[in-house]
């Protein structure tokens, strides 16, 4: 992976001639007003819908899950419990960039496309008479998008702190939308317990933190430049990234079975 310089990348140069270096972060909100006749009980037909137009916008996955008190920040009060996580594919723009001023706009670009996206389906939902309330990582510390995104078994949590997905690791971002509706329950669940496991053997990303916010037990919010500065060395050194969840998956189990293969003939 080639993390370019600012010196080296045109598209930096030409920002700062242009002068429209200071871009003015424009968070969207919801266009439309609150339902007046509320619906609580879960509708198929809006939820096709609603997973058809996240689809178009360029969301990823989506998962369901309720609210709990372990997933919320800051004793917050949220008017529902029940959670749409919306998952989105971090830039690759952003991944090559090296943290600093260039990085940072492509990430306030990112998250601000996430907010707006994220403020059209809520959108959607409301002209549906589903009542709604929306959670965007830049600016909204109400919940622990990590913790939610796995109680939807979206993901496991690795050891960055951030959530791994099967796609792309942790190159994934997430909002949420809560809804006066019900939602499904996932009959299926992924066992993605064993991600701890492998993150205990790895600990690249905490190699990879030049910052010391991340190490190999802690991570310090006030030192990670991960928002004030689009670092994203500790995703970008991820193996669940570079090399594929499948892969590292296969080989994390044929290492136990030969461990435990050993651990039998040294006990005999
Ligand atoms: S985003 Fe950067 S600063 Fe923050 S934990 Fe990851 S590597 Fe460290
Ligand atoms: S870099 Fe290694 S320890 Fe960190 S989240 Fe990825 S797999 Fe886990």
């Amino acid at each position: 992976m080639i993390i370019k310089s600012k010196e080296e990348n045109d598209e930096f140069k030409n920002i700062i001639k242009s002068k429209k270096f200071n871009v003015k972060v424009d968070y969207d909100t919801s266009k439309v007003s609150k339902p007046e006749k509320i619906i609580y009980k879960y509708n198929e037909n809006i939820m096709k819908k609603f997973i058809e137009l996240s689809k178009e916008y360029g969301f990823i996955n989506i998962g369901f899950t309720k609210v709990s008190p372990d997933v919320i920040l800051n004793n917050t009060k949220l008017e529902y419990d029940n959670a749409i996580i919306l998952v989105h594919e971090i830039p690759d723009r952003l991944m090559e960039t090296e943290p600093g001023d260039l990085a940072k706009l492509y990430s306030d670009n990112f998250y601000e496309e996430l907010a707006n996206k994220t403020y059209a389906l809520s959108d959607f939902l409301r002209k549906n008479n589903v009542d709604t309330e929306t959670i965007h990582p830049e600016y909204d510390e109400f919940i622990n998008f990590s913790k939610i995104a796995a109680k939807a078994n979206l993901g496991g949590i690795g050891g960055s702190g951030l959530l791994i997905r099967p796609e792309l690791g942790p190159k994934v971002k997430f909002s949420v939308i809560l809804t006066s509706m019900d939602l499904p329950n996932k009959e299926v669940k992924e066992d993605y317990s064993w991600i701890k496991e492998y993150c205990k053997r790895c600990n690249k990303c905490a190699k990879a933190c030049e910052y010391n916010a991340l190490t190999e037990d802690t991570f310090n919010r006030k030192k990670c430049k991960g928002c004030n500065e689009g670092c994203t060395y500790c995703i970008n050194a991820c193996p669940f990234y570079k090399k594929g969840y499948d892969n590292i998956k296969r080989k994390f189990i044929k290492y136990n079975e030969k461990m435990e293969k050993k651990l039998k003939k040294q006990n005999k």
